[in-house]
């Protein structure tokens, strides 16, 4: 299909500096968990984007000298030979498709606690970055820089920008934002030196200055030179003469960089999570940069809607369409939009498990894209799957796990049937979507059915409740059962082990509310899932209502959405709503009137007046239907294959289930022989060595 001309503003050519990029798709730098262990990885997956068609793609922050040293966290280098090599694959994979190759030069400061090379951390005065003993704790304190330190800094950024250049990259970026080192010399509450590079905002933004100056010069003005800088804290802060700080310092350095980078200060709010926070919600705090600088400015957004990002351009906020999480979701957003197909992208959800993978310190996982990090270890493709069999498959159950299981084996040729037992597709989806701030991520269903109703292999049969006959007299000769997995109501010990069931009046689990029930108030939401749903039951039923207190066994509610950057919202948004938030804490026992609870470590009890109890705690996967087709004489019904996939083969996030759909449907049919993981390795420090020993 022919581009819609109103999206043709989106594939005008850039300049950068030195530098043309083809369109205005700019995959921005972003975590990636591929460290320089898996460069083969890490190339495939900044590959398969610029195949999609951004561009220009990036690394993700790239640590300049060992004193910068993110772990636990995972982070790449570009320190030396090797590490050059394992970087000129992704940039030799990028060039490939007529892409830019932008790296990210990092130095985290304060924020990198240098647990493994065991340096001292930097910082401008040595006040300790607040993430460190708020979220990554330690007892180490940074030191503050002298001015060897900061010679030492600029002569950092000078070597690694001449390798940066060697590796093949583009666009260096110099790093001024998220709370990093050149960003912590921006605040006046972190740097608090009466140098030349402390006090005015002309003295604090000269180290910016100088970074620029010498990454531009170490490349002989050969690559484009980028800033990325955080302004959200800059912004807030009153100026003399400007309506800002934020203002005054992109007014000193706009005609420095060849590009601006601009966006939020933390992670939280940078990179925040749908169930809070709109598309393009950085705009407020970015607006202005523009009006400022003639140089061209990306900007990031969750941008997922082409006509957002016309609006983008033409309102003259942004030149690049700057994209990390959509980018992941959907590599080929680009060339959809390109070929007139803005409605088969997939569009990111903001449920940020991207992100938790970093802070798991493994390689990225989308819950949209279940190939993402998998490009090159199993060779998945994120649109193209190998034309490779016929015959008749029957998927049970059209949740995330069915529909993605019905969509990858229709593109490998099979003629798929899904069936369900409810009106609506989508399994779990369609209730918790229903929960305040998930709508969004009804996309995943959204998208699947969308391409499946495109497809003349596929039958869909909605309000279809199979039973093992049924299944048995289909006629398919492979059978798929994603089910799904239902919550229970047993309650927990202190040490979150199960413990007994839950006997009393009005005791409800997520399976009731779904059928549409809404308890009596006031109610306790017991939590010990730990994730989401717990806290957006609380919600619902407060904005329905009801009273709600809402008892964890954790130090925090939804205490694991802490990985998605979710948590903090979360808070805030039961304060909003008057929810009673009680931490450490079990249900022991409920008689319709009175709640006892548990402290956790002490066992101190305590009793609540409430009318209800939800408890968001345990599921249990498994099914009737698979364990009975086993049973079955399997043969006589013409069925070679029954597997399991998604929540009934193990309960988990939407993006287990996914993940799980996705390889069931892959490796269904083939022998394990046929089935490929590669092994990453890293370029082995031999090279490296014997480099040196060459010097
Ligand atoms: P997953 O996350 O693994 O995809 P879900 O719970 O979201 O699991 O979806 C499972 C779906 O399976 C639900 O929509 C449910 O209605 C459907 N289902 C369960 N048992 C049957 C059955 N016997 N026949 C048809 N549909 C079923
Ligand atoms: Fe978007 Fe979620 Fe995928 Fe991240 S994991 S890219 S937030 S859909």
């Amino acid at each position: 299909m022919p581009r819609n001309p109103r999206y043709d503003i989106l594939f005008e050519p850039v300049r950068i500096g030195p530098k043309l990029a083809k369109n205005r798709f700019f995959q921005v730098p972003h975590a990636s968990g591929m460290t320089n262990a898996a460069p083969h990885v890490r190339a495939a997956f900044r590959e398969t984007k610029a195949e999609g068609g951004w561009g220009v793609v990036c690394t993700g922050a790239c640590s300049i000298d060992p004193s910068s040293d993110d772990s636990p966290f995972p982070f790449a280098t570009l320190w030396d030979e090797a590490d050059v090599r394992a970087h000129a694959v992704m940039t030799e994979g990028v060039h490939r498709h007529g892409a830019l190759a932008g790296v990210e030069l990092w130095h985290g400061g304060a924020a990198a606690l240098n647990r493994t090379t065991r340096f001292a951390p930097l910082s401008p005065s040595g006040v300790p970055w607040m993430a460190t003993h708020v979220g990554f704790m330690s007892a180490a304190r940074p030191k503050p820089m002298d001015r060897d330190d900061i010679k030492a800094l600029v002569g950092w950024h000078r070597d690694a920008a001449v390798r940066a250049e060697r590796a093949g990259f583009d666009i260096l970026y110099v790093y001024a934002g998220m709370g990093y080192l050149p960003h912590q010399f921006l605040l006046p509450d972190y740097n608090q030196r009466t140098d030349e590079y402390g006090g005015s905002v002309r003295n604090r933004v000269r180290l910016v200055e100088e970074l620029i100056d010498t990454v531009r010069e170490a490349s002989g003005g050969r690559c484009a030179v980028a800033l990325r800088i955080s302004l959200q804290e800059l912004r807030a802060r009153k100026s003399d003469t400007a309506p800002s700080e934020a203002h005054e310092v992109i007014a000193c350095l706009k005609d420095a960089p060849d590009l601006f980078d601009v966006k939020m200060d933390y992670s939280a709010q940078d990179c925040s999570a749908s169930r809070f926070t709109p598309e393009a919600s950085h705009e407020p705090v970015i607006e202005f940069v523009k009006t400022i600088t003639d140089k061209p400015v990306v900007g990031v957004g969750r941008f997922t809607s082409p006509d957002t990002m016309v609006g983008q351009i033409k309102r003259g906020i942004l030149d690049f369409i700057g994209g990390a999480r959509p980018s992941i979701a959907d590599p080929f957003l680009p060339a959809k939009i390109d070929e007139g197909r803005e409605a088969d992208i997939r569009e990111c959800i903001g449920c940020n498990i991207c992100i938790s993978s970093w802070h798991d310190g493994v390689w990225v996982r989308c819950t949209q894209n279940p190939t993402a990090g998998e490009e090159w270890r199993r060779g998945w493709h994120p649109e193209k799957v190998r034309r490779d069999s016929e015959g008749r498959v029957l998927v049970v159950g059209g949740g995330p796990a069915g529909l993605e299981s019905a969509l990858t084996l229709a593109r490998r040729g099979f003629e798929v049937s899904v069936a369900d037992r409810q009106r609506q597709f989508g399994g779990r989806l369609v209730w918790e979507t229903s929960l305040p701030g998930l709508k969004t991520w009804f996309r995943v269903a959204e998208y699947r059915l969308g391409q499946l109703r495109q497809m003349p292999n596929v039958t869909l049969y909605p309000e279809s409740d199979l039973g093992v006959q049924d299944v048995l007299d289909f006629g398919a000769e492979h059978v798929v059962v994603a089910t799904g997995a239902r919550w229970l109501d047993t309650l927990c010990q202190a040490n979150e082990l199960p413990g007994g069931k839950a006997a009393g009046p009005r005791i409800y689990t997520p399976e009731d509310l779904k059928a549409g029930f809404v308890p009596e108030g006031p109610v306790a939401v017991f939590d010990f899932d730990n994730y989401y749903l717990g806290t957006a039951v609380a919600e619902d039923l407060s904005a329905k209502g009801c009273a709600v207190t809402y008892i964890t066994t954790a130090g925090a509610a939804s205490a694991w959405s802490f990985m998605t950057n979710e948590q903090p919202l979360i808070h805030q948004a039961l304060m909003r709503r008057g929810i009673t938030l009680r931490t450490l804490e079990i249900v022991t026992a409920f008689d319709g009137e009175t709640l006892l609870l548990a402290q956790i470590f002490s066992g101190e009890r305590h009793e609540l007046a409430v009318r209800s109890l939800v408890i968001v705690g345990q599921r249990a996967g498994g099914s009737a239907l698979y364990d009975a087709l086993h049973a079955a004489d399997l043969k006589a019904a013409g069925i070679t294959s029954v597997r399991l996939a998604g929540d009934a083969h193990a309960p988990g996030a939407i993006a287990h289930a996914v993940y799980h759909g996705h390889k069931t449907a892959r490796e269904l049919g083939l022998p394990a022989s046929a089935i490929h993981v590669g092994r990453d390795a890293p370029f082995a420090p031999r090279d490296f060595m014997a480099l040196q020993a060459a010097q």
